[in-house]
């Protein structure tokens, strides 16, 4: 009985829907909150009425006088005898008009509809359904379905994904672009569905029959762009044939020209080989001064910055009383023949040893300065093979074409050892 009175919730009067009138004798409404009394209490003061509750709430208040006869001096005992008239007045479930059946005491009624609870007995009753974000109230019997197979906030799978979301957000804004969605062709090829990327990754932009494609003779001139699925009709037009021909013709003539460009280069590449061979072979030649020594090789050298390649050679030639000295020159092709080297005139210091018997014992050194060795070196200019000064032998008789052969002063008892030629 009290364990009712606790759970009981608190009613209008106009809510219920009692089955007999009420009894006149009785009031069962309390007049602070205005619904059914619920666990009546009685006031010594004016035999008034009030909610156990709401008598707390009076009692707590500034003045704590009577709300009805405002006498400050009163008592208030719980009014069992009323709450058993109101506790046992029978009343029709507040969803008659829905459809329940139920009546029954009133003190039941709270338990019957268990309001705001999902579970409860009422199926007509309302209540919220369970999904947070979803705002609609459903009668108990509607709740399940609602819940599994309508509401827009239920859990929801897409079927072609497989992401999970609410229904609504699935249905309305996934499902524009999921990239696995079935979708028709935009030229609309065929009825049959294919995954949306298809599209959106232009995979099946390059198998579509209708796709247009560039003609397999763009390559000759041809801009027309035939659907994929003509392609071999638009090939086999006779018009390819003419377009053909020129482009063929315009080819040869590319070739021929390609040809003649491949064998000049061949030409310049057989040139340059040849320039090449040509520089590995001449010998390493200073610029002016060297020094030509007695029984030495030729020495090559250039005249001068840009200037003529020659060799030199410093000789003896006998008779029978007398060693003479000889400096062969010798002229070669050069690094800048063309562009036209200047002449210049060559002199030489000669460094003598004096003859000495014993030999090998040196005893004086004389320097002849600023010996004029060679004047023009422009006119008597005749290229000569690298090597010809060290093939000659004897300075004696004739010696090769070119060869310019200078004869040194000589003294009786000193023997030219050096040279040093010099501008
Ligand atoms: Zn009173
Ligand atoms: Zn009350
Ligand atoms: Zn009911
Ligand atoms: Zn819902
Ligand atoms: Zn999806
Ligand atoms: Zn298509
Ligand atoms: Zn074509």
């Amino acid at each position: 009985m009290v364990l009712d009175i606790i759970i009981m919730a608190q009613f209008s009067k106009e809510e219920l829907s009692f089955v007999e009138d009420l009894p006149k004798h009785v009031e069962i409404e309390c007049p602070v909150c205005l619904n059914v009394l619920t666990d009546p209490y009685i006031v010594s003061c004016c035999g008034y009425n009030f909610c156990g509750s709401c008598f707390e709430i009076v009692k707590a208040s500034i003045n704590g006088s009577c709300p009805m006869c405002k006498e400050k001096e009163y008592q208030a005992i719980p009014d069992k005898k009323c709450s058993r008239i109101i506790n046992g007045l029978e009343v029709y479930c507040s969803n008659k008009e829905k459809g329940c059946q139920w009546k029954g005491e009133l003190k039941n009624i709270s338990t019957h509809r268990n309001k705001e609870k999902r579970e409860g007995e009422c199926q007509y009753e309302e209540v919220k359904c369970r999904y947070k974000k979803c705002r609609e109230r459903k009668q108990r019997r509607y709740l399940k379905d609602h819940e599994d197979n309508k509401c827009l906030q239920r859990p929801f799978e897409c079927q072609y994904c497989k992401i999970k979301h609410t229904f609504v957000s699935i249905t309305e804004y996934h499902y524009d672009r999921c990239r696995q969605y079935p979708v028709t062709c935009p030229k609309k090829c065929s009825s049959t569905t294919m995954p949306r990327y298809k599209i959106t990754e232009n995979i099946h932009i390059n198998e579509c029959p209708l796709e247009p494609v560039d003609c397999v003779f763009s390559w000759a001139g041809c801009n027309d762009k035939p659907l994929r699925k003509d392609v071999h009709v638009h090939t086999a037009d006779t018009k390819h044939m003419t377009l053909l021909a020129v482009a063929c013709g315009q080819l040869k003539k590319e070739n021929e020209e390609m040809k003649k460009e491949i064998r000049e280069n061949n030409d310049k590449i057989k040139e340059a080989k040849k320039e090449i061979e040509k520089l590995r072979n001449i010998p390493t030649a200073s610029l002016l001064p060297i020094d030509v020594t007695v029984g030495g090789e030729a020495v090559h050298f250039y005249t001068g910055a840009c200037g003529q390649h020659m060799s030199a050679r410093l000789m003896l030639g006998y008779n029978e009383l007398l060693e003479y000295s000889f400096i062969l020159f010798a002229f070669h092709e050069g690094q800048f023949d063309e562009y036209l080297p200047k002449s210049l005139k060559i002199f030489g210091k000669l460094t003598y040893k004096a003859i000495t018997w014993p030999t090998n014992r040196e005893r004086d050194v004389k320097v002849d300065t600023d010996v004029p060795l060679l004047g023009d070196t422009e006119s008597t200019y005749q290229p000569l093979p690298h090597d010809i000064l060290n093939g000659i032998i004897s300075c004696e008789g004739t010696l090769p074409q070119g060869v310019i052969k200078i004869e040194l002063a000589r003294h009786m008892t000193f023997m030219i050892d050096t040279a040093t030629i010099y501008t």
